[in-house]
């Protein structure tokens, strides 16, 4: 009986249960098609020093939706992962992010930039993922040393040792860590230093109050510190505002992403713009 049931069990969802599940499998066979079809593009958001010159860029997943437009990573990223499709969809961003390494590698304006991708825990714990990486670069030809993968507080609290294990294979390689979102997880300090990390980057919820809220500033300014007290460089994303900006230079930070600088940029945008500022 239960087997039975088991196989209607559909039946049983409430109304707007069922809309949610149809919404779901419908959203999943769309990801699967932009994947089939070349339906997804980066974005690329600059990353600035004390003197404003761009010397990286942000890869921020885009879904250009055939009736929605441009859907954002919120919107989509959760539910691929759900359904198994990150592993490809981390494939094409990684080959889209060194074929565009490889772009800028051509032209004296943006040879020199580094280039960092997200890249979601289970794309990281996945076996395959070390090699995923090794085979792209090699196809791709891109340079390593300009890939900066971020990774998040989650690979910090389990399996150190396999984070610990595939951050070295990387880094042998001469790819370089980020941690992003950096004071909104449970990390211990301590795994910190035991980790082969090049980058803090301070989260966007503390930078956003830095210059008003005393609890905000006293985080931000501790994570500077404890950066570059661990021989780190310390980036800030989701700087809007003059004060936010004057408050962590005060303080020391010396890398600089957001919409007081630059908005994320389709990768032509972004070129004609390095192109204009003559970097
Ligand atoms: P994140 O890595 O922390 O990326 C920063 C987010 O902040 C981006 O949103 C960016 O557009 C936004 N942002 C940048 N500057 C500002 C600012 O000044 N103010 C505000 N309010 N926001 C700003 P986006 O592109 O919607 O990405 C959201 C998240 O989606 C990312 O957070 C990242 O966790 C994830 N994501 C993006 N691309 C990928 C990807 O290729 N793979 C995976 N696995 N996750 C991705
Ligand atoms: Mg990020
Ligand atoms: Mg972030
Ligand atoms: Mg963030």
């Amino acid at each position: 009986r239960a087997k039975s049931e088991g196989r209607n069990a559909i039946r049983f969802f409430s109304p707007s249960m069922q809309q949610l599940f149809n919404a779901r499998a419908a959203m999943e066979s769309e990801l699967r098609e932009a994947l089939a079809t070349g339906g997804f593009c980066l974005h690329y958001q600059p990353q600035v020093d004390l003197d404003g010159s761009i010397v990286g860029a942000e890869a921020l997943l885009r879904w250009e939706h055939p009736r929605r437009g441009l859907v954002y990573p919120a919107e989509f990223v959760p539910l691929a992962e759900e359904a198994g499709l990150i592993m490809d969809i981390g494939r094409w961003l990684l080959e889209e992010s060194c074929r565009q390494l490889v772009n800028w590698s051509a032209h004296p304006f943006t040879a020199s930039l580094a280039l960092s991708v997200n890249v979601s825990v289970r794309q990281f714990r996945h076996p395959g993922f070390v090699s995923q990486v090794k085979d792209i670069i090699a196809a791709t030809g891109a340079d390593a040393g300009k890939l900066k993968i971020e990774i998040t507080e989650s690979l910090l609290i389990q399996d150190l040792e396999d984070t610990k294990r595939k951050m070295l294979e990387l880094k042998a390689m001469g790819l370089r860590f980020s941690l992003d979102d950096f004071g909104t997880g449970y990390s211990s300090l301590a795994y910190l230093q035991r980790l082969p990390l090049d980058q803090l980057k301070i989260d966007q919820s503390f930078v956003q109050d830095v210059a008003t809220n005393q609890n905000d500033a006293a985080i931000t300014r501790a994570i500077i510190s404890l950066g570059h007290n661990l021989g780190l460089s310390v980036i800030a994303e989701g700087v809007e505002t003059m004060d936010q900006q004057v408050f962590l230079v005060r303080e020391g930070c010396q890398n600089f992403q957001g919409y007081l600088h630059h908005r994320p940029l389709s990768a032509t945008m972004f070129d004609a713009f390095a192109r204009s500022r003559g970097h």
